[in-house]
């Protein structure tokens, strides 16, 4: 079973990055307000996510890191279920590729938990004032081959602040805190402090974090609505010039997801007002029923497939452009 595990663990974990991300959702879906993420190595050696929200109960620890068995999903969550895919994937996996120690406290006491190679030792009592803390230490180390396709810490590392840097524009109200601790240091990669406000300042607030001076600040609302699927955020015109990774958000029902057929729809709406080496700045949300969009084409990538891709794309292309001109372009 152990070797089964670790097999389907690779399909969740690619990389530290996919950890990251795997991590930093469960401290979202417990409500989390402030979430720190320290890696060190490139998240090679170390990864570890602190968070402030609701905690797991000592008695619940173990199911946590049981394979499809956690609380989501027999929970009334309904719409995590659909819309996130792969569910009670994510600590399984981590605690079969690598060394994974839970510390969390959810209501009177605090407990811990480590999984290592798959292996989960004894839940003890622990100090914690709130929330859970989460230390993936040595991903890989049970998978040697995984190792060998890593590519190098900065790259990872680029690939972590990445998927942090994401997040953090789908979540705009959550402090994000990312740091580097390679070596025993403690570098600040990415900091984001929670927005307020409704979405639509949230959101250009944290765009102006993201992107810096580059930014001008002249973030347009969306909102426009086709055939069930609601489009929601912000469109920038197109003065940012330093690429398209950092200046293109696209989340699908909450997550952030990366899609080609969505980030043609957003270049298409921006055809007429863009110049050839700007990029379009935006962060949009499409959601839409559950059951409109498959999110679960691959558990590790962030690809979606729409049931009517078309629809999707003329709400973005028309929802832009209407906001665009709204404004006199
Ligand atoms: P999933 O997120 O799909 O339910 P995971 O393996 O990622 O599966 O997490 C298992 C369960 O552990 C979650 O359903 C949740 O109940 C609990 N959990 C994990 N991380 C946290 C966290 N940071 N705070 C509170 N609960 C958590
Ligand atoms: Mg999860």
């Amino acid at each position: 079973e152990a070797a089964i595990n670790r097999i389907a663990a690779g399909e969740v974990v690619e990389r530290p990055a996919s950890a990251v991300k795997e991590l930093v959702e469960n401290s979202i879906d417990a409500g989390a307000t402030r979430i720190e993420v320290t890696i060190a190595d490139g998240g090679k050696t170390l990864i570890r996510v602190v968070d402030d929200g609701c905690g797991i109960a000592a008695d619940d620890l173990p199911l946590a890191l049981s394979r499809h068995a956690t609380s989501k999903i027999d929970g009334t969550d309904l719409l995590n279920i659909h819309s996130f895919g792969f569910r009670g994937e994510a600590l399984p996996s981590l605690g079969a590729v690598g060394r994974l120690t839970i510390t969390s406290r959810s209501g009177a006491g605090a407990a811990t938990v480590q999984v290592t190679g798959g292996r989960m030792g004894p839940v003890t009592p622990a100090a914690l004032t709130k929330g859970t803390q989460v230390d993936l230490a040595d991903l890989f180390f049970a998978t040697p081959a995984r190792l060998k396709f890593l590519r190098t810490d900065r790259a990872e590392t680029q690939a972590v602040v990445d998927v942090v840097r994401r997040l953090a524009m789908a979540e705009p109200f959550v402090t994000f805190v990312l740091r580097d601790a390679t070596g025993g240091d403690s570098r600040t990669l990415f900091r984001a402090d929670g927005e307020t406000g409704d979405l639509f300042d949230a959101l250009r607030g944290r765009l102006r974090m993201v992107l810096g001076r580059d930014f001008n600040d002249n973030a347009l609302p969306l909102d426009a609505e086709r055939e069930g699927f609601h489009l929601t955020g912000a469109a920038a015109l197109p003065t940012y010039s330093k690429g398209a990774a950092v200046a293109q958000y696209l989340n699908v029902n909450g997550r952030p997801v990366r899609d080609r057929m969505l980030l043609g729809a957003l270049r298409a709406a921006y055809m007429d007002v863009m110049s050839r080496d700007r990029h379009p700045v935006a962060c949009l949300f499409v959601d839409c029923d559950p059951t409109l969009v498959d999110v679960n084409v691959h558990p590790a990538k962030s690809e979606v497939r729409f049931r009517d891709p078309a629809v999707v794309r003329g709400l973005i292309v028309s929802g832009i452009r209407h906001a665009l001109a709204g404004a006199g372009h």
